[in-house]
């Protein structure tokens, strides 16, 4: 979305409670990053949802990533592994941190280099340092909650429905045998605590479980599908490194509904 486009959606009266001198600036600022919506009061919560699935983070941007990672591994080098892996879930094995996801195990170097046995997708790795260097860890509640109610949820809502839950949802309408697969393949397991078709729960990292619920179409029903996390997942990872985790799981499945063409 363009500031002018954007422009479109707003009160367009230049009161000036968001710190700029006119709703063009704003709609500048926020496209440029340095606005987030939440400050102009006269943007509902609704309005919020809607457009910032239009607006595209920069954060996202691969040199933006280079560099959020290259500091995720210097703040690597400083942590005492020994200590920090009881209180993630993962385990030390010869001066290394092994740290589980989706029933694979990835071995951390004391230089923050990544190894597995498996392909590491790059996507992969931002999410899990940014895991092991988080400076506040809650063990797993049992309490699921959905994405707007994670911290700082509401913001990133229009992005992660656009491009985590509705291309889940479409991927599990077009192969009903997705959701099995991924059971079979990412150490995934069948709940019945909720009511839908299928209900499944993975560990992309060791307390960071989330369940998948999907509800078949039906007749004139069209499908939903809804993501819901633990509620220590707000807590384990920042709103950003959730939604590139859960964006790169969707891309991975994607992937994996096309073996079966
Ligand atoms: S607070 Fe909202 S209405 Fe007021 S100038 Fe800023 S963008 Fe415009």
């Amino acid at each position: 979305m363009t500031p002018l486009e954007l422009y479109k959606h707003l009160p367009q009266t230049n009161c000036g409670r968001c710190l700029l001198p006119s709703c063009l600036a704003f709609a500048a600022a926020i496209v440029a990053g340095s606005k987030k919506l939440t400050e102009c009061p006269y943007i509902t919560e609704e309005q919020q949802e809607q457009l910032s699935g239009s607006l595209q983070p920069r954060a996202g941007t691969e040199p933006d990533q280079a560099r959020f990672i290259d500091r995720l591994v210097e703040k690597i080098r400083t942590i005492d592994f020994p200590q920090i892996a009881p209180v993630i879930g993962a385990t030390c094995s010869n001066g290394h941190l092994v740290i589980n996801s989706l029933g694979k195990d990835f071995v951390i170097d004391r230089q923050g280099e990544l190894h597995s046995e498996c392909h590491i997708i790059p996507w992969v790795k931002a999410p899990m340092l940014s895991y092991v260097t988080n400076t506040t860890h809650q063990p797993i509640t049992g309490e699921w909650i959905t994405f707007r109610e994670l911290n700082g949820g509401i913001e990133w809502q229009g992005l992660f429905t656009s491009r985590c839950e509705r291309p889940l949802q479409h991927l599990a309408d077009d192969h009903p045998e997705l959701l099995g697969d991924i059971i079979d393949l990412f150490m995934g397991r069948q709940t019945r605590a909720f009511a839908a078709d299928i209900a499944l729960t993975l560990y992309p990292l060791p307390h960071f479980p989330i369940l998948i619920c999907y509800q078949a179409p039906e007749e004139d029903l069209e499908s939903q599908l809804t993501i819901f996390f633990d509620a220590c997942c707000g807590v384990n990872l920042h709103i950003k490194s959730i939604y590139t985790l859960c964006a790169g799981l969707v891309h991975m499945f994607d992937k994996i509904s096309k073996l079966h063409i």
